[in-house]
């Protein structure tokens, strides 16, 4: 049985003010919502403010990004041992954002996401095509090619330990978001790609997140197809209210 994980990608939003006033809202909320487990991403800077607010509570930690190299000369970078010491337990990797606005490969997000299992963090590995791609047919292969790509050279035991996220690049941020028949189609041909890889037990096991406009009035939905086992969300995880709504649908 997959828990649920209800995950809040912040991005490039908020000021110090705003991040602790919603991590608190969100912490102080939080023994209320245990049938699922409950994520914040904040930007860098924030993470230790964060942090600290949800210290001794379940609301989980993550970073947006990391460097998969481990310390040196690498100006502006973070690595997976900092995110640590901030008290991160979870990392977003490959988010469309880094994939087409920093031109992040599969071998980028393969090595960084190798370095953070390396570490102790769990990866949360983002996949997802774009329009073109989906109207061209070619979103199975899309899917496939990216998770391969990423994921080349993790066991099946690092794999229980990691979180993919289905984020359609054309549902992030438009307000178009993928049908509960969509998401499900690609989150089952994903389970059956890792079992193909792996094997059914880990296939079982994996959570595989939605992401893409998630709001208040679809997560149901969403969240009630078999094989979507949680929700990655952008825009309405910066309301503490709407975010909390979504993970009371899970
Ligand atoms: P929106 O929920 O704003 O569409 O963003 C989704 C996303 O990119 C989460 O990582």
């Amino acid at each position: 049985m997959r828990k649920p994980l209800i995950a809040g990608n912040w991005k490039m939003n908020l000021d110090g003010a705003g991040a602790t006033a919603l991590a608190r809202a969100i912490s102080d909320a939080s023994p209320a919502y245990g049938k699922v487990d409950l994520l914040v991403s904040p930007p860098y800077v924030y993470l230790k403010t964060v942090g600290s607010v949800l210290n001794g509570g379940t609301v989980l930690l993550a970073a947006q990004n990391m460097s998969h190299e481990k310390s040196g000369a690498f100006t502006g970078e973070i690595s997976a041992s900092m995110l640590k010491d901030c008290g991160c337990t979870h990392v977003i990797l490959g988010h469309s954002e880094r994939r087409h606005i920093y031109k992040e490969t599969d071998a980028d997000v393969n090595k960084k996401t190798l370095a953070a299992l390396a570490a102790g963090i769990v990866p949360i590995v983002c996949v997802g095509e774009l329009l073109e791609e989906r109207e061209g047919g070619k979103t199975a292969e899309v899917i496939r090619t990216q998770f391969d790509g990423s994921l080349a050279g993790v066991s099946a035991e690092q794999l229980v330990a990691t979180v993919i996220a289905y984020e359609p690049v054309w549902a992030i941020g438009t307000g178009k978001v993928a049908t509960p028949a969509q998401a499900e189609e690609v989150h089952a041909d994903l389970r059956k790609l890792i079992a193909e890889r792996y094997n059914a037990a880990t296939a079982d096991q994996v959570r595989i997140l939605y992401g893409g406009s998630v709001k208040p009035d679809n997560a149901a939905e969403l969240l009630g197809q078999p094989n979507v086992d949680g929700t990655l969300i952008g825009g309405a995880s910066l309301k503490a209210d709407d975010f909390l709504a979504i993970a009371a649908a899970g």
